[in-house]
């Protein structure tokens, strides 16, 4: 069986309160299913300033911990911004880099976002490269070139055999409910996956009732999961059919 990503991105959201809770639910979770740190890779991305908690609170239970976004820089006088070889100091694994929000709330480019990837991996950091396309470019017949050019940028001057994963995230389907059916999904998960043989992981609107039939399929490795990972008990649950 192969191993599945569940990936749980807490955007702006959680506490301390909310972060020690999770913890304690998790460590219920797994004292039922003793097999699971075998067969999954799980990763929780908190804000920033929950990362130590979550650090704190996670590592005993295998769970690993990741950042939302991360500079392109390294450290110096960029007011606001926080270099990968902090995070890595703070005990993160993965970052995220080039979420749809931050394409499209916050401008970043593909350029930028490799930027930020290649800072990742000089920290050791392994970056999660998350592609998507809008509703407008999927109703125009565009999702393949929109995905092949974003993995292209996204992962140029990469260092062969470099770690890192790919999300594939269509915009549409992100916090609205509706999630791509599982052969759209694989069958982009197949682009990028022939393309640069790395874990991939589909994210939208992934919850417990449509995770097993996503997951089954062979180019999709697991979820980069949002509003179903606030809550411990449905971010597990998207593994009961396991
Ligand atoms: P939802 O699971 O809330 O649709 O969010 C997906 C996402 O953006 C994860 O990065």
């Amino acid at each position: 069986m192969k191993k599945i990503f569940l990936f749980g991105n807490w955007k702006m959201n959680q506490s301390l309160r909310a972060t020690e809770n999770f913890a304690a639910e998790s460590a219920a979770f797994f004292s039922e299913r003793p097999g699971l740190k075998a067969e999954t890779e799980i990763c929780i991305f908190p804000p920033f300033v929950l990362i130590p908690e979550a650090v704190k609170n996670f590592t005993n239970l295998g769970v690993t911990v990741g950042a939302q976004n991360a500079s392109d820089h390294g450290e110096g006088a960029y007011t606001g911004e926080v270099a990968p070889s902090m995070l890595k100091e703070a005990g993160c694994r993965y970052v995220i880099v080039g979420h749809s929000e931050r394409r499209h709330i916050y401008g970043e480019s593909s350029e930028l976002v490799n930027k930020k990837a290649l800072n990742c991996l000089t920290s050791g950091l392994i970056p999660v490269l998350c592609v998507g396309e809008t509703l407008e470019e999927r109703d125009a017949g565009r999702t393949t070139d929109v995905i092949s050019d974003q993995l292209r940028k996204g992962v140029k001057d990469f260092p062969a055999g470099a770690a890192y994963v790919v999300a594939y995230e269509p915009v549409w389907a992100i916090g609205t409910g509706r999630a791509a059916s599982a052969e759209d999904a694989e069958k982009v998960c197949r682009l990028i996956k022939d393309s640069v043989r790395v874990p991939v992981l589909y994210g939208g609107s992934v919850k417990p009732s449509n995770a097993a039939e996503l997951f089954s399929r062979p180019s999709i490795d697991g979820g980069l999961i949002g509003g179903a990972s606030l809550k411990a008990r449905d971010f597990f649950a998207i593994l009961k059919n396991f």
